[in-house]
């Protein structure tokens, strides 16, 4: 038997295993199997990729999106390893070959959609096949509870019933416990060794900054920090996704929306160039992104507040997964809050799931709201640890300040309940300030003793005040009286003065200019980056796969900086392997030398 160190350098080009891939790998050799939490980009693939070269069959690998399947498959055979896989894009001739394939032992690892996985046909065919292992990937996708739920991974159990001697592995890099408990009751994993990583990224750089002109905004992050680079940008609604997206693309940006909406060879045709193309921005609601592997997407920005802080710590995840500097940006505001709280209200299911789902985004709010480390709030909330404040996220590089707002914040609340109740922010802000306007008096409101006692503040401090109340969760907001705002119990000590409060001093620009300007090492020389960025552009133009699948931008860097001479010397560069070396060593090394005779 070959073993893994030994593919782990010849077949994938890299020195060392991460900490726990090798243990990981060491179980399924040995034919245990294995439960895997490791953070995006933290080197899931080749936790089976390994084992199945080192075991005797194939590795069957679960996965749920069919459209992904190709590119995995590309970026394997690149390797040189015998991949293929099986879904309803073959043809019945194409799938009938890869079936040969397998049961004649000639591939290593092969692809397979979970609805094909149950069906009869292709358990005979396993059970004529000599396999190495299953290995289930989005293992959260069997969690009803999760954002990612298919029906067809429920139907998994039947591999250990029918193949009990065959080593599992299901991976994922959703971090609460119930989704884990969920994966070991129905995927029959009992008998699983548990991987828990950290979930830490310490790449990614968190900044959650206030909307006040969105568009403005946005273009000034990607202009000053982004204006080369791939990445995503979330919104709540499909209309908004286009607007955004054909609004960049009148800036000069190569944005392209993604929505469920959008006809399926559109969606297919956006997802393609986004993957294929360097420098793609796609705008998109969150039907967009699971298993998107791209390791070069530079930025993840939220246009509007994610549900939960799974799902934020989900979307941004996407950035960064080559390990180099990527941002999550996002900006919300008041009426994100009450857009969300409107929705769920709304939404169908038993009134003990819209509490848990109310529950869930206060803890989102309470991380946008938060003036200490963001990393240490993210990683706290999955029961993860950080001693140190992160250093890479705006509340540490930037801190906040704030200010006591305990007398504000009665004042507010105390307007609030003089008005009965009934009011939304805009009108509490108008009788706090004093307005003149008809609507006041109509109400009788200017004879308040709240009436005007607020003028010290501005709108827009007032807002900030009301946002955090709510955010909080000592205001809530009415839906059945467009947004009227009403007092929580939780009020009560701070309106008999037994309690202070400090509030978040909102700087307005506060999305001051970030460490990752450019994802570049300062000291590399730029032209031989773009000749070489050319020459891998070339490679996969002809090929037709993506430039990330021939070399990752770390090792196109690291090319940069070390300019190899040799084959032997190229070789020593992270990401190539033996057959790498072969099919690119030379035309790459004929580029640095020309770089450097020029
Ligand atoms: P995940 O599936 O966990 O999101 P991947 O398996 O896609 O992560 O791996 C993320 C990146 O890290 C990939 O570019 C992969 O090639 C790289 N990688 C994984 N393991 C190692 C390792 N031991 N040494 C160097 N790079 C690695
Ligand atoms: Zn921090």
């Amino acid at each position: 038997m070959i073993n893994a160190q030994t593919v782990l350098e010849s077949t994938f080009g890299y020195p060392s295993f991460r900490a726990p891939q090798k243990d990981i790998i060491d179980t399924l050799v040995a034919g245990g199997d294995a439960l895997v939490l490791m953070p995006t980009g933290g080197g899931k693939s080749l936790c089976y990729q390994i084992p199945a070269l080192v075991r005797d069959g194939c590795g069957i690998v679960v996965s749920p999106l069919i459209a992904l399947m190709q590119d995995q498959v590309d970026a394997l055979r690149q390797l040189g390893v015998k991949a293929s896989y099986l879904n309803s894009t073959l043809s019945l001739d194409e799938a009938h070959n890869i079936e040969q394939a397998l049961l004649a032992g000639q591939l290593d690892l092969l692809y397979v959609a979970p609805e094909r996985l149950k069906q009869e046909r292709m358990l005979n065919l396993i059970k004529r096949s000599s396999i190495a292992l299953f290995a289930i990937d989005e293992a959260h996708c069997v969690s009803q509870w999760g954002h990612d739920f298919r029906a067809d991974y429920l139907q998994l159990g039947i591999l250990h019933e029918q193949f009990p001697e065959i080593p599992r592995i299901a991976l994922t890099a959703t971090a609460d416990a119930r989704t884990r408990k969920e994966i070991v009751n129905r995927l029959d994993l009992g008998g699983a060794r548990q991987f828990v990583s950290g979930f830490d990224r310490p790449n990614i750089a968190y900044t959650i900054g206030l909307k006040h002109n969105p568009k403005q905004q946005l273009q000034q992050f990607l202009t000053e920090q982004h204006a080369h680079d791939a990445g995503i940008i979330y919104c709540l609604s499909r209309k908004k996704t286009e607007d955004i997206a054909f609004w960049l693309q009148g800036q000069g940006f190569n944005a392209l929306p993604y929505h469920a909406g959008l006809d399926a060879k559109i969606r297919a045709n956006h997802q393609a160039r986004f993957l294929r193309e360097e420098s793609v921005i796609i705008v998109a609601t969150v039907a967009f992104g699971m298993g998107i592997d791209k390791p070069d997407v530079r930025f993840v920005a939220h246009l509007d507040l994610p549900k939960t802080v799974e799902s934020y710590y989900q979307e941004t995840g996407r950035a960064g997964r080559d390990g180099l500097p990527a941002n999550a940006w996002m900006i919300y505001g008041l009426q994100d809050v009450i857009k969300l709280r409107q929705m769920m209200e709304s939404s169908e299911g038993s009134e003990e799931h819209k509490r848990a789902e109310q529950h869930r985004l206060n803890a989102m709010l309470g991380l946008c709201e938060i003036t200490t480390c963001r990393r240490q709030a993210l990683l706290d909330y999955f029961d993860d640890e950080l001693d140190q404040p992160c250093g890479n996220c705006d509340t540490c590089l930037k801190p906040v300040p704030t200010w006591d707002g305990t007398q504000a914040a009665r004042m507010a609340l105390s307007a609030c309940y003089r008005t009965e109740q009934r009011f939304g922010v805009n009108y509490l802000v108008d009788v706090l300030r004093g307005a003149d306007i008809d609507k006041i008096k109509h109400n009788n409101h200017h004879q308040l003793s709240t009436y005007g006692v607020g003028s010290e503040l501005d709108n827009n401090q007032w807002r900030s005040v009301f946002r955090q109340l709510v955010a909080r969760g000592y205001l809530s907001v009415d839906l059945e009286r467009f947004g009227a705002l009403r007092l929580e119990e939780k009020c009560r000590p701070l309106l008999r003065g037994e309690e202070h409060i400090e509030l978040r001093k909102d700087v307005k620009q506060q999305d001051a200019k970030r460490t990752t300007k450019s994802q570049l090492p300062v000291d590399i020389d730029v032209a031989l980056w773009e000749t070489l960025r050319n020459c891998r552009r070339e490679l996969a133009d002809e090929q037709g796969v993506p430039p990330y699948v021939i070399f990752h931008d770390s090792t196109l860097q690291e090319m940069c900086v070390t300019m190899p001479q040799s084959l032997p010397e190229f070789s020593q560069l992270s990401g190539v392997g033996a057959r790498k070396l072969d099919k690119y060593g030379a035309v790459f090394l004929s580029a640095i030398n020309k770089h450097l005779a020029a």
